[in-house]
């Protein structure tokens, strides 16, 4: 009786579930599971965000509906915020959308610029929640092979012309998930000359930018001059406040893509509980020593964790940002077949990486989201398999 729409039959499938069941088959087995598989922070939110959550949830304003598009207290802090933090101007009425977490802007971007027949350039590897948006607006993805030789940048001089005729929007993000690293300047300069000659919406995904290590902080797109004449940022508070269950996000940028997310977020959304957008402004405004913290602790993990893959011979370029490390599978076995492997033998969950697309095949991806002692151990306990001997 009940048949799926057409367009739920393109959606990509979910491949991490799979994992999730895997790790829990062997958790409720008995055994002692390392989960390095996803990317949920650990850690928990800041105390003084959630006593403004505490403060604010009684307030009878915020039982009401909100305002549509989000009160605009929260929209004047994440303008400030990137004023501080970046020396980028935005208004806040017309050039923020605040979103149920990043999520929904990086599918819902898609849905308002892409129709069927368009192109879409996506990285690959790559967050795949990217694809779902494509998916759901019924367009085509053409992939940008992130490759090492060429620092798990998308080498643009590599793109068709038949495909570039066809293209509207692209995603870019650094620090990338899953490769871990940072972009140059000169990159985001790049992209926005790329943009303006081919017609094509930027949609970057800031999600990690405020996890850069070794004393370099993550360069914002909207840092690049014109960025804001040819695209738009995803920011969220999951990562920077620990705050992933809150749901707070934000498109940022370009103002005709800020309005067209706006009217979409309308009809799915009418904005998030007030409370929670009181607190999201309390994070944003308030004392910000809580993202140097979070940002060291990851550093500290990241530190831990590569001196312990060179003791058993793993040998991968460290991350320079996000809380992953993306790791070179040793020859002889795909990213899945290991995966299981580690998971049966050393009972670690890793990411594989033909999970995040073709070319993150040859790769798994680990999470710095257990303590340094637990990263050691995992490693410890690969090391058993001698894989790299
Ligand atoms: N972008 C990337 C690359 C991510 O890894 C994530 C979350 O894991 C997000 C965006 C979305 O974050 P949220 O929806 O929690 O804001």
């Amino acid at each position: 009786l009940i048949q799926p729409a057409e367009r739920m039959l393109h959606l990509p499938t979910q491949f991490f579930a799979n994992l999730v069941r895997k790790a829990n088959e062997q958790i409720a087995a008995g055994h002692d599971v390392i989960n390095l598989g996803q990317g949920n922070p650990d850690q928990p939110t800041p105390p003084h965000i959630v006593q403004a959550l505490q403060e604010a949830s009684t307030n009878p304003l915020y039982h009401r509906y909100p305002p549509f598009t989000g009160y605009p207290f929260l929209k004047e802090a994440i303008a400030k915020r990137y004023k501080e933090d970046y020396d980028v101007d935005l208004d806040p009425e017309t050039e923020v959308a605040i979103l149920f977490g990043g999520k929904t802007g990086l599918v819902e971007i898609s849905q308002c610029l892409l129709n069927p027949g368009d192109v879409c350039l996506v990285p690959d590897p790559g967050y795949p929640d990217y694809w779902s948006g494509v998916a759901l607006a019924g367009a085509e993805m053409v992939f940008m092979p992130l490759k090492e030789e060429h620092q798990f940048l998308p080498d643009l001089s590599a793109l068709r012309e038949a495909d570039l005729k066809r293209a509207k929007l692209m995603f870019v993000n650094y620090p990338n998930n899953p490769t871990a690293v940072t972009a140059p300047a000169s990159f985001y300069e790049d992209t926005v000359a790329f943009a303006e000659k081919h017609g094509i919406v930027v949609a970057s995904d800031f999600a990690y930018g405020a996890i850069g290590f070794d004393g370099q902080k993550p360069i914002s797109f909207l840092q690049t001059p014109g960025a804001k004449e040819v695209g738009v940022e995803f920011y969220t508070l999951s990562k920077t406040y620990n705050m992933a269950g809150w749901r707070v996000g934000f498109a940022l940028g370009n103002r005709k893509v800020i309005s067209l997310i706006n009217q979409i977020q309308d009809h799915y959304f009418c904005s998030l509980f007030g409370g929670i957008q009181a607190a999201a402004a309390v994070a944003l405004t308030g004392p910000q020593d809580s993202v140097f913290q979070m940002s060291t602790l990851y550093e500290g993990r990241r530190n831990a964790l590569f001196r312990a893959l060179d003791t058993i011979g793993w040998q991968a370029q460290p991350s320079g940002g996000s809380f992953f490390a993306w790791l070179p599978v040793p020859k002889g076995r795909n990213s899945a077949e290991l995966a299981d492997l580690i998971l049966q033998e050393a009972k670690v969950v890793a990411a594989p990486g033909i999970g995040f697309g073709t070319h993150g095949e040859g790769y798994v991806r680990l999470g710095l989201l257990s303590s340094e002692a637990r990263l050691e151990e995992a490693v410890q306990r690969i090391g058993k398999l001698h894989l790299f001997d």
